[in-house]
């Protein structure tokens, strides 16, 4: 029998512990934010209720976090920079959750394998503090001092001992500014902790802790204080719980877009994550409310069993996957359209309100101004001809398709004009009352009270889905026309008339140009209003240029709000019950049915609370 138990030429050996460490050093620590990241985390888990964050060079000469938390003992002082040393996970069950937040104690023995760290650190009823130098996972330093309680770790010249990483660093702008990410998210998400941030002996940020307030009004303070007053008082409040997820925080108004994501804060289970599914579940919400090229801004917070988290992700990443991808999305996505419908209808609903009867110039987007009536004179009022009422677009309504995901939600009701309580009714029933007023509103009670819907804003709505979803399929119908109109363009018009030519195609115009700038049509969209052919061209290629100019729209989705626009019924216009009805069928068969292409109410409901408020009942 062979004797394996002296052989001394066995290759394999247990790496020593600071090369272990240097090595998973390489997965967690990418960056000075993702030390900021650890230490701060570590702070909130220490119970902290203040955190300072300081960076100097942005974090290449240092990264110090300073916590009033529950500081460690001088054992602990020592063992926390032990692979595995975590003081988190009492038992197995614990696992799971814990596996989703970080490193599993791996952090501080990562950060400190890579740079020079000096750990400063108190127990309240400690006698004295303990302070800790390492350089390269080494204790160099370990005695008692004088410090106050909580603890201290400053993180100085990250990588020094791995120079590939050391220039692998991008600019010290793009450092900053994954630190300043970092800051905020770990900020939004504990608005009950003070925090600081201090870069370059500079105070950047400093937000109050939130105590005694509701979480709620906490988080928005919070956004505020970081992001800047508008953000706060821009935003929608969300908030939607079921028995597998909820969903809760602020998104923007339609008309305080942003450039670039940048804006974007997205927690699942408290954790900052990114998600690319999710965010566009948000921004599809907000369909034909933003223009092309820009981002609602966000905070929002998805809480769900861990269980249904997908765990294999890479802990350090913030990617994230769940076992029910699409049921999540579509959860999502209704929660969020809600929010926007609702919040077009809350102003006017919420009781003692005094801008009860007039639409709040916040959904109004920037560089638009109300004008119910400026383009009408134009075109005057005389569309006698009957809403073309074909077929309604195929689409199915949000709630449905959460409820074929996964059952029944109470998101369902984001079709429910009637507000919360009654069972999946979208708009009011089928012999409804209705009457038109001024010819321009359409008045019809419903079971809180009476919804008001502008006829002219809901017809753009229903004239702008069709008229992305026949760009979307080249599909629409066109109507020809018995005598062909020949028209002269001029330079410029023509120009613009060229550059939309395949959406106008494909929304049903029958066009050709010639040489010499005119222009021959045959045929137009079936379902536009009556009226001299030419002159509606005409008018989308005048909108379309203004739409261009004033609120920045391009390409199809500028197309089909100028057509939804230009050939909308105007106010001034008188509908049979039939179109009235036609009309509301229609509006509620549209994805987005509360607001206008540019972001208008369609509809305000004025609850019997609020009549009977103003009769001093
Ligand atoms: P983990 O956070 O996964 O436990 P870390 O390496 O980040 O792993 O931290 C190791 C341990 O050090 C923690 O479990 C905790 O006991 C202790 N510790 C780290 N930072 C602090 C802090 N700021 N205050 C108190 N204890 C801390
Ligand atoms: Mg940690």
């Amino acid at each position: 029998m062979a004797d394996i138990g002296t052989d001394s030429s066995g290759v394999i050996k247990v790496m020593p512990e600071t090369l272990a460490n240097k090595i998973a050093a390489g997965e967690v620590v990418q960056r000075p934010a993702s030390v900021a990241k650890e230490l701060i985390e570590n702070s909130i888990d220490a119970g902290a209720r203040q955190i300072d964050l300081i960076v100097k060079s942005a974090g290449s000469e240092l990264i110090q976090v300073v916590d009033d938390g529950c500081g460690m003992s001088k054992e602990d002082a020592l063992t926390c920079f032990k692979r595995h040393a975590t003081s988190k996970i009492r038992d197995i069950g614990d696992l799971e959750r814990i596996a989703t937040l970080g490193f599993r104690g791996e952090a501080l023995a990562s950060i400190a394998s890579v740079a020079h760290v000096e750990l400063r650190t108190k127990q309240p009823d400690a006698a004295s503090a303990t302070r800790v130098r390492l350089e390269g996972g080494e204790v160099v330093a370990f005695e008692p001092v004088a410090a106050t309680n909580g603890t201290s770790i400053a993180v100085r010249n990250l990588f020094y001992n791995v120079p590939a990483r050391r220039n692998f660093l991008k600019t010290p702008a793009t450092e900053l500014r994954h630190l300043l990410d970092t800051f905020s998210f770990l900020a939004l998400a504990n608005p009950s902790v003070g925090f600081r941030f201090i870069q370059d002996d500079e105070v950047v940020h400093q937000l109050p802790a939130l105590k005694q307030m509701q979480p709620a009004s906490a988080q928005k303070k919070r956004i505020g204080d970081l992001l800047g007053e508008a953000y706060a008082s821009r935003s929608y409040r969300v908030d939607e719980t079921t028995s597998y997820l909820s969903l809760s925080g602020y998104i923007g108004h339609a008309d305080f877009h942003r450039k670039s994501r940048g804006e974007q804060f997205l927690f699942v289970n408290g954790r900052y994550v990114k998600s690319r599914y999710l965010e566009h579940a948000i921004t599809s919400a907000y369909e034909g409310l933003l223009p092309e090229g820009t981002f609602p801004f966000f905070t929002l917070f998805l809480q769900l069993d861990p269980r249904h988290i997908d765990v294999n992700v890479h802990p350090t990443k913030a990617e994230i996957k769940f076992d029910d991808e699409r049921g999540i999305y579509a959860f999502v996505r209704s929660v969020i359209r809600r929010g926007i419908g609702s919040a077009h209808l809350i102003p006017e609903i919420k009781p003692g309100s005094d801008s009860a009867f007039s639409a709040p110039s916040s959904f109004m987007p920037s560089g638009f101004q109300r004008e119910d009536t400026g383009d009408g004179a134009r075109l005057g009022s005389d569309q006698s001809r009957p809403l073309s009422l074909g077929g309604s677009p195929a689409s199915i309504p949000l709630g449905e398709l959460a409820e074929r995901m996964y059952g029944p939600l109470p998101s369902q009701r984001s079709f429910d004009v009637d507000g919360a309580g009654s069972e999946g009714q979208a708009a009011p029933k089928e012999d409804y009352l209705l009457w038109q007023l001024h010819e321009r509103y359409i008045l019809t009670p419903i079971k809180s009270g009476l919804m008001v819907l502008d006829q002219n804003a809901a017809h753009e709505r229903i004239l702008y889905e069709r008229a992305v979803e026949s760009m979307g399929s080249g599909l629409g119908l066109a109507q020809q026309l018995l005598f062909p109109h020949t028209m002269e363009w001029n330079a410029g018009d023509y120009e613009v008339l060229k550059s939309i030519l395949g959406d106008l195609r494909s929304l049903g115009f029958d066009i050709e140009l010639f040489s010499g700038r005119s222009v021959v049509i045959r045929g137009v969209p079936a379902e536009i209003r009556a009226g001299d052919e030419r002159t509606i061209l005409r008018d989308i290629v005048d909108q379309y240029k203004d739409f261009k100019d004033r609120l920045q729209l391009k390409g199809r989705e500028n197309v089909a709000k100028s057509l939804a626009r230009r050939s909308a019924i105007r106010p001034g216009t008188r509908l049979s019950p039939k179109e009235m009805r036609a009309l509301i069928d229609q509006l509620f068969d549209c994805e987005m049915p509360y607001a206008c292409p540019l972001g208008r109410p369609t509809l305000i409901k004025i609850p019997i609370e609020e009549l009977d408020k103003r009769f001093g009942r």
